[in-house]
C-alpha cells in the first residue's frame, strides 16, 4: 500500500469541520504507529472512513499489541459481565490466572526480546487449548487471565489441567536457545465468591496463583470442589443488589 503523509499541526481553524479533521489525523495516525494501517482507513466516502477508524481505534483500545489478546481494561469489562450473567443464571464461571515461573531469569540470560517470544509463545499456547467462548486476556507483563464462562466447577477444573498440562514445561526454540518454560496457575469460579466485583474474584485467584508458587512453582491451585457455595438465598440478594445498582447507576 502506498503510504499517504499524514499531516498533523494545528487545528487550522475554529469550525467543527476543522475540529473533525484534526482528530481524523490524529487517529490516523495511532492507527499507522499501531502497525493497524488498512486501505479501508483511506476510503474516498467519508461516512464510511469514519465508521472504520472508529472501529479500528475500538480494537486496538482493548487489546494487547504484543500477544493480540484482550488487554487489562477489556478483561474487567468482561469479567463484571460474565459474573452478572452468572448470578443470573445461576451458571458457574472460572477464573484462571497463570504467571510465568522465574521469567526475570529468562530476561536477564537472554534479553528481553527473547523474553517477548516466550511471552507470545504462552499466549498462544493458551489459545489453543480453550473454548472460543472463553476470553484470555494478558493482564500484566507475564501475566494473563482466563475467564471460562457457563461451566461447573468441574469444567473448570478440567479446562485449567488442560491449559496447565500443556504449558508445564513449555519447550521453545528461539533464536537457537532451547528454553524450558514453566507456569503457576490459580483457578476459582463464582460459586466460591461472595462478591460482586471483577476485582474481588480477580484477588482471589491471584491467592491460588500465589499458593502455587509457594507450593513449588509449575502447579495449579485451587480450592477443594466443596468449598463454601453460595446458597440460593444468598443468590438471590446478590442479584438485588446488582439489580438495585444497575437502577441507581442509570
Ligand atoms: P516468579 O516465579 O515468582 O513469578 O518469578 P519472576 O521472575 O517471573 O517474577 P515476576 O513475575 O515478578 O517477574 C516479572 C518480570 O517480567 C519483571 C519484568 O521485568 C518482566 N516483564 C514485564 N513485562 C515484560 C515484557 O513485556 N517483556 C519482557 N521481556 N519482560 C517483561
Ligand atoms: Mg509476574
Ligand atoms: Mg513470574
Amino acid at each position: 500500500m502506498r503510504k499517504k503523509r499524514i499531516k498533523l499541526g494545528p487545528i487550522n481553524g475554529n469550525s467543527p469541520d476543522d475540529r473533525k479533521q484534526y482528530d481524523l489525523t490524529a487517529a490516523l495516525r495511532i492507527l499507522r504507529h499501531a502497525g493497524r494501517e488498512d486501505p479501508q482507513l483511506y476510503t474516498n466516502d467519508s461516512e464510511k472512513q469514519i465508521q472504520n477508524v472508529i472501529d479500528a481505534l475500538c480494537d486496538l483500545s482493548v487489546h494487547d499489541g504484543m500477544t493480540g489478546l484482550v488487554n487489562a481494561t477489556f478483561f474487567h469489562v468482561v469479567l463484571a459481565r460474565e459474573i452478572e450473567r452468572s448470578l443470573r443464571t445461576g451458571k458457574t464461571c472460572g477464573l484462571m490466572v497463570l504467571d510465568i515461573d522465574y521469567f526475570k531469569k529468562i530476561n536477564d540470560t537472554y534479553g528481553h526480546t527473547v523474553g517477548d517470544r516466550v511471552i507470545q509463545s504462552v499466549a498462544a499456547n493458551i489459545m489453543q487449548n480453550l473454548r472460543s467462548m472463553d476470553t484470555t486476556a494478558r493482564i500484566g507483563g507475564e501475566e494473563f487471565a482466563v475467564i471460562l464462562p457457563e461451566c461447573t466447577p468441574e469444567d473448570a477444573i478440567h479446562a485449567a489441567t488442560r491449559i496447565h498440562t500443556a504449558l508445564n514445561p513449555l519447550l521453545i526454540n528461539i533464536d537457537g536457545h532451547d528454553l524450558r518454560v514453566t507456569s503457576s496457575v490459580g483457578l476459582v469460579w463464582t460459586e466460591l465468591s461472595h462478591s460482586l466485583s471483577s476485582g474481588a474474584l480477580l484477588s482471589e485467584a491471584d491467592r491460588e496463583m500465589y499458593r502455587a508458587k509457594h507450593s513449588g512453582r509449575a502447579r495449579l491451585c485451587h480450592p477443594p470442589l466443596e468449598s463454601t457455595m453460595i446458597t440460593q438465598q444468598e443468590r438471590s440478594s446478590l442479584m438485588a443488589l446488582l439489580n438495585e445498582e444497575n437502577t441507581h447507576g442509570k
